[in-house]
């Protein structure tokens, strides 16, 4: 998977996303990551990409040529490489497919945006280049919004100075989704938010801990016995810590018979 990002800071995001497991699936050419500098487009001989609001207020804003023609360069990065794969494809002699362009997602980091989500990034995990447009200062013009972006997404209801962490936080949660990029696939299917629960409590060596015994289920070696255990322990959990998701979650007749006990208790 490719991810572009259209930022003033690229050391910020090429830093941040440099170490552990997303530098190592770097490094494997599972994910390329690449910063674009929205200043190296600025058409003024200072460099500028802010200007004053239009009316008044407070703080600059940032200008659409600037954001438009780094934009314009990564789109025609990115189509020039999809047609040159496909024409790779095409020269096959035979069971080629002519691929079809899917449209460029271009999503822009905003306080107004959709919350991000764990659906959202498995959605979004599907795409094979995604662009990333991150605002500064009171945000940017909204004439070059209006032509380029498809997806507004905010991380959260507070405002940030900047879209890159944003960027950075839906990079990791998108890419832990990219086919090889964790150790065992296994481990991003059963985690929290996988059927509106949350993922049961675990437990490492040793057994026993300040006095604390690992539930002697997870000991028992019956696996069946340890995922019963462990579906009980996330409703349980989900009902504790987040009530509004197992609204939506589908339970088993078993499953809801457990939390009517529950909520009975
Ligand atoms: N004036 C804007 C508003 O009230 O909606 C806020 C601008 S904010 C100071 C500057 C930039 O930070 C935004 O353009 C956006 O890219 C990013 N940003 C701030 N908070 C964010 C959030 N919660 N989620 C995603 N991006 C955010």
């Amino acid at each position: 998977m490719n991810f572009h990002i259209l930022t003033l800071f690229p050391d910020m995001v090429m830093n941040g996303l440099e170490t552990s497991i997303i530098g190592r699936a770097k490094a494997k050419g599972l994910l390329s990551i690449e910063a674009v500098n929205i200043r190296d487009y600025a058409f003024n001989k200072h460099h500028s990409v802010d200007d004053y609001p239009y009316g008044g207020g407070a703080g600059m804003l940032m200008q659409a040529e600037p954001v438009y023609l780094a934009y314009q360069a990564v789109e025609e990065k990115i189509n020039t490489r999809r047609c040159e794969n496909s024409a790779e494809q095409e020269e096959q002699p035979t069971g080629s497919m002519k691929r079809e362009q899917k449209k460029l997602r271009v999503v822009y980091l905003s306080p107004q945006g959709d919350t991000f989500s764990q659906k959202m990034a498995e959605d979004l995990a599907k795409e094979e280049d995604l662009v990333l447009l991150c605002g500064h200062y009171e945000g940017i013009d909204e004439r070059v919004l209006e032509e380029i972006v498809t997806d507004y997404v905010s991380i959260g209801d507070y405002v940030l100075t900047g879209g890159e962490l944003p960027a950075m936080v839906m990079i990791d949660a998108i890419s832990r989704l990219v086919p090889g990029v964790l150790h065992n696939d296994v481990s991003a299917e059963f985690e929290s938010f996988q059927d509106n629960l949350l993922e049961y409590p675990q437990y490492s060596r040793p057994e026993v801990w300040h006095g604390k015994q690992v539930p002697p289920v997870l000991l028992s070696g019956h696996h069946k016995n340890i995922e019963a255990w462990r579906r009980e322990q996330s409703i349980l959990r989900t009902k504790e810590r987040r009530p509004d998701l197992l609204e939506k979650a589908v339970l088993t007749k078993k499953e809801q018979e457990f939390l009517e006990k529950l909520s009975e208790e």
